[in-house]
């Protein structure tokens, strides 16, 4: 029987695969525009960065994460999100012993064991920017510029931004009992996931995707009622730098990321055109986070963006993404003596830059010809015994079905017009 992909895991086939290079450029070119370096860390880590970075009480630790031993019995994850191993990478490399920030990004795939859906894979791929070491709100505002950006100039532009501060251990600690308090009452109405969470987690709750759940949310105590002044005022801060940038956002107190190590800034980029995963951009800061993993104080803040999201919401806005160019030209060879002539001028024309083909499969003349057409090639160049004695090849023009005659020597010339 054939072996099919593991489900929930896509092939990206040559046909589509210029689509990836077109959002992968846009992303390169923006990040260097800010001033971000590339990072590339490995596929797995120690399964302990994880439970420690992303956190042992989320869904993402507990349930989706792809975990197996080594041979010698090490606990090893693919990576469910890229932000740990940035934050390993630059612990473990020394880089918070230079001058800071520290500015990221990175393309890196993800894993996680979930139910496959439209928007919804087990092997996914996420862009993803840093900001490691700044604790002004100028950082947070500037990696919501940059995703807005970018966004835009994927040809979107009805994605939402929604922000929200998540305070710090201290507001929250406040804000966790409030909620207590609030779900203590419908308690057994809860799913099972949140009766666990109500105690070790309540903020999660009310993140849960469960209907019943998400309508009690609907009318729990908000986060931002409950900020330190601190929390307040760098909040404050943000929305004036937005402001300042002409980016709209809307307030959104539901968006948590329930654990210790983030603080103040949550946002989302979402919209409703792609179904029931609308969230395409997803980050925030997480000052307590470098503590956590390396006992280090350094404030973190940055962004992942699910790149097969960005693709469908692009397809669903017709936005056209130009095709990759085509072939130059293919040598079409006649005969012994042509074949040899054709496989050298070939790769003279390719050293030169030239994107040039020769039929590999040996087919006849009207084969060869056919093989042109097909690949969309600009000129067919005909070799056989005549161009031989006369030293020029017949360059066919595809496009308009005329011919002439070119000697060898300026092939290259005409067929770079
Ligand atoms: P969701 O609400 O969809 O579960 P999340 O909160 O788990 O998202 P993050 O961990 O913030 O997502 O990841 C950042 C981005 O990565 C998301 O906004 C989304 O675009 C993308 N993403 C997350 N999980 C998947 C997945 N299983 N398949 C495809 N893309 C995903
Ligand atoms: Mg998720």
């Amino acid at each position: 029987m054939l072996i099919k992909t593991v489900k929930g895991t896509k092939d990206i086939m040559p046909n589509q695969v210029y689509r990836w290079h077109y959002v992968e450029k846009l992303f390169r070119n923006i990040a260097e525009r800010y001033g971000y370096k590339e990072i590339r860390t490995p596929l797995f880590e120690y399964t302990e960065l994880f439970s420690r970075g992303v956190g042992d009480t989320t869904d993402i630790v507990q349930k989706e994460m792809y975990t197996f031993n080594d041979n010698k019995g090490r606990s090893l994850s693919l990576k469910p999100e890229g932000t740990a191993s940035a934050v390993r990478a630059f612990l473990e490399n020394k880089i918070y012993a230079e001058p800071q920030p520290t500015k990221l990004y990175y393309e890196t795939s993800c894993y996680r064991y979930e139910e496959p859906q439209s928007g919804r894979q087990r092997e996914f791929h996420q862009f993803g920017v840093e900001i490691f070491g700044a604790e002004s709100m100028l950082a947070d505002a500037e990696i919501i510029s940059l995703a807005d950006e970018f966004l835009k100039e994927c040809g979107i532009e009805e994605l939402k931004l929604r922000i929200n501060s998540v305070g710090c251990p201290s507001c929250r600690e406040k804000y966790k009992s409030a909620l207590r308090d609030y779900f203590r009452p419908h308690l057994s109405k809860l799913c099972d996931t949140c009766k666990v969470r109500f105690e070790r987690n309540p903020m999660r709750i009310i993140d849960c995707k469960s209907p019943q759940d998400k309508e009690l949310a609907l009318g729990a105590p908000s986060i931002l009622n409950y900020l330190c002044d601190d929390c307040k005022a760098s909040f404050d801060e943000l929305k004036e730098n937005l402001d300042t940038l002409g980016i709209e956002y809307e307030i959104d107190p539901t968006i948590v990321r329930g654990l210790d190590y983030y603080t103040k800034t949550a946002f989302e980029f979402v919209t409703e055109k792609i179904g029931a995963q609308g969230t395409v951009c997803g980050g925030g800061r997480y000052d307590n986070l470098m503590y956590e993993i390396g006992e280090q104080d350094v404030p973190g803040v940055g962004f992942g963006l699910g790149i097969e999201r960005l693709l469908l919401l692009m397809e669903n806005c017709g936005v056209e993404i130009p095709e990759p160019d085509g072939m130059d030209a293919l040598i079409v060879v006649l005969g012994e003596e042509a074949r040899t002539i054709g496989l050298k001028l070939t790769n003279e024309l390719r050293q030169k830059g030239l994107k040039v083909e020769m039929d590999l499969m040996e087919r006849n003349i009207k084969g060869q010809m056919k093989h042109a057409d097909r690949l969309g090639v600009r000129y067919a160049v005909v070799i056989g015994d005549d161009e031989i004695l006369n030293g020029e090849a017949q360059v066919r023009d595809m496009r308009i079905s005329e011919q002439k005659s070119v000697p060898f020597h300026r092939l290259y010339e005409e067929l770079s017009k």
